[in-house]
């Protein structure tokens, strides 16, 4: 099931360093990690896993040339008239936003 996320800009935390100074005097780590609540916080956003970013390297790659991209909204299209179902749009996808799906009887 597919858990509906609740759309907000929410900045990244700013890394803490170790100021100059104390850089020169020894040889401790320089970049801190995140606070433990920064850490849940971060581990909460949701990624948007599974949407399209239309980054079209589908459609660089679809040997029937079946996807497109909509000039006014830029969403990404497949003409499924045309895609033979080779699956190669699905297995380059960086989101996994593209699912293949078996259908009986043909
Ligand atoms: S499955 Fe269809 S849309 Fe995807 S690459 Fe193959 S022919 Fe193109
Ligand atoms: S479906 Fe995947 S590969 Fe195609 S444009 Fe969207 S993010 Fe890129």
């Amino acid at each position: 099931m597919v858990k509906e996320c609740k759309k907000e800009v929410i900045r990244t935390p700013r890394r803490r360093t170790l100021p100059l100074k104390k850089r020169r005097e020894g040889f401790a780590p320089v970049e801190f990690g995140l606070k433990r609540e920064e850490a849940l916080r971060e581990a909460q956003r949701c990624l948007g896993f599974r949407e399209c970013e239309s980054c079209e390297i589908c459609s660089l790659l679809c040997p029937d040339l079946c996807i497109t991209r909509d000039e006014k909204t830029g969403e990404v299209l497949i003409d499924l008239d045309y895609c033979k179902g080779c699956g190669i749009c699905a297995s380059v996808c960086p989101k996994g936003a593209i699912q293949m799906v078996w259908e009986e009887g043909i």
